[in-house]
């Protein structure tokens, strides 16, 4: 069965070209019926922090990736990798390598000045043995001759001659065994078929094929995900704007609209912008991701949110609101319902964080009108049809919008003015501002206490 990965370095928070990559492997385990594991590559002791391990799980616990199987540290795991390198020295796989900083440094020096290829020159193979606790590395004995070659998912066949390889170093003198060598054991031990990463990693992949035969263990297919730009087609950074899905979360994007933001910037089913997570999963195919690097688009994450927050279920939508709301400081245990707060306003926003700041009033009492349009609806003449509406909203026996559209309507015809007349002020005394849904759902919501409060107060 297929099983993938998602692997990060614990070095920062969850940005947005990891969290494709883990989508990426994500939506390949569940389009196959697989597995999916998490592993935190922490073997990088002075950069990597719990703060950014629980960061990371809680960018994918809000977009939703769960994970089969870990989270399994790499730090936790040097026992299992020391005893594979043993087992290695006796295969005679890996070998011990004494030789000196200063004879590597003049090896190197050499190599450049004849314009070679700078590398370990193989001193040490086979090298007698010497007592244990003399200084030295593991290195792995990569094969002389031939090339290893790979068809990577995303970018087709990829040959690379042996002879470019070096004796990579897999045990450091101190006892730690080196990066390329843990991921190998790991996806080996854990049982990885594929191999979705960033093409940053693409180099590393000769190398760890190598160690996998050497190993006897099956070689996972691999697929390298190039990286994504920003709009001015540098390598997406902090400079272009939010890089940490969290980020996005608080400037109030759903996860529904990053998700399929992210699987769209790279990869592509026709020409299909709206994709459920079960049509992702549906459509998914690693062969689908586009080679060339990607350029991210801000207008069309906002583009795709205002699409999920008007079409997902408003209690779902709520769900995410409250958040928002408590960021805010709205305290929503007095007023309307959430969801029925977001039926309201989702065709008039973009973001999340819009939508709870606009609907501060369903809440809350505001001090001041907003003088601008106070002064041109709360003044004179223009209070008359409030005083009429006034008297017509008192008079209701229920308050339903669609007596609250009665009474906004008789007091037109019976002014003969415009509906927008009797509108604005209505509007203005109830919401503080000249912005709102239509009246008769803003009042219903807003509730009858605080309308007519609201109302008497424009009116004084
Ligand atoms: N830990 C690596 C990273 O965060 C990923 C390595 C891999 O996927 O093999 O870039």
């Amino acid at each position: 069965t297929v099983k993938t990965r998602f692997a990060p370095s614990p070095t920062g928070f969850l940005h947005v070209g990891g969290a494709r990559t883990a989508l990426y492997s994500w939506l390949h385990a569940r389009a196959n019926k697989g597995e999916f594991v998490l592993r935190i590559e922490d073997t990088d002791l002075e950069r990597s922090t719990q703060e950014a391990v629980d960061a990371i799980m809680e960018g994918m616990a809000w977009l939703d990736l769960n994970w089969d199987e870990g989270p399994y540290y790499q730090t936790k795991r040097f026992d299992r990798y020391n005893e594979i390198i043993d087992q290695m020295l006796k295969a005679g796989t890996a070998y011990k390598c004494y030789c000196s900083k200063e004879r590597l440094e003049a090896v190197r020096e050499e190599q450049a000045a004849k314009g070679e290829r700078q590398k370990y020159d193989g001193c040490c193979r086979g090298a007698a043995p010497r007592a244990d606790d003399v200084p030295h590395v593991v290195r792995f004995l990569n094969p002389q001759g031939g090339s290893v070659v790979f068809d990577d998912q995303v970018r087709g066949r990829i040959e690379i001659s042996n002879e470019e390889l070096d004796d990579l170093i897999i045990r450091r003198t101190d006892g730690s065994p080196t990066y390329n060598f843990c991921v190998v054991v790991d996806d080996w031990d854990m049982g990885i078929t594929h191999v979705i990463r960033g093409e940053d990693h693409i180099n590393n992949t000769p190398r760890q094929i190598n160690i996998l035969k050497a190993l006897g263990a099956p070689i996972p297919e691999y697929g390298h995900v190039s990286m994504i730009l920003g709009d001015d087609g540098a390598k997406l950074s902090k400079r272009h704007g939010a890089v940490s899905v969290m980020q996005y979360r608080d400037d109030g994007y759903l996860p529904e609209a990053l998700l399929n933001y992210l699987v769209r910037l790279g990869w592509s089913h026709g020409d299909q912008e709206i994709f459920t997570r079960e049509e992702m999963v549906e459509f998914f195919n690693v062969h689908d991701i586009n080679k060339a690097a990607s350029a991210f688009n801000s207008d069309k994450l906002l583009w795709l949110n205002q699409h999920y927050i008007k079409s997902l279920d408003p209690e779902y939508v709520a769900k995410h609101l409250e958040w928002h709301m408590k960021d805010q400081g709205i305290d929503t245990s007095n007023g309307p319902k959430l969801a029925e707060v977001v039926t309201a306003l989702s065709e008039r926003a973009k973001t999340l964080k819009e939508l709870a700041a606009s609907s501060r009033y369903f809440y809350e009492d505001f001090e001041e009108f907003d003088a601008e349009q106070a002064k041109k609806h709360l003044r004179g003449v223009a209070l008359e049809p409030l005083k009429l509406v006034q008297q017509k909203l008192a008079a209701l026996t229920e308050w339903t919008r669609e007596a609250i559209h009665q009474a906004i309507e008789d007091t037109a015809t019976e002014l003969e003015i415009g509906m927008g007349k009797v509108g604005m002020p209505l509007r203005v005394a109830v919401t503080g501002a000249g912005q709102s849904p239509g009246l008769d759902i803003t009042l219903e919501l807003i509730g009858r206490a605080r309308s007519e409060q609201r109302i008497s107060k424009a009116v004084d």
